[in-house]
């Protein structure tokens, strides 16, 4: 069963009979997406947070170039902590 099957289900117990539009399962994706960045564990998080902050040291674009992590330091208390230190080391050896 493909991903379209899956949704067009769970629209039939809503709305039976209406045709499920591919608009409809882009949306639901992109909700998927939402809902997993949220969702980034930690330790994925510290493996990309050295080049975070070198590019935030580099060029000030670290939030442009990587989204989510800034995401996750907005939410995660414990990383963005090991991201000030980090930056304050960085910024202190140039
Ligand atoms: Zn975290």
């Amino acid at each position: 069963m493909n991903i379209k099957n899956i949704f067009q289900r769970i629209q039939n117990i809503f709305k039976p009979q209406a045709e499920l539009q591919d608009e409809v399962i882009v949306r639901f994706l992109r909700i998927l997406e939402d809902v997993r960045a949220e969702e980034m564990p930690c330790d994925e998080m510290f493996a990309r947070l050295d080049e975070f902050v070198e590019a935030e040291v580099q060029s000030h674009d670290a939030e442009k170039l990587m989204p989510l992590v800034r995401e996750h330091l907005d939410m995660c208390h414990e990383c963005d902590e090991e991201y000030e230190a980090l930056l304050t080391v960085l910024e202190n050896t140039k």
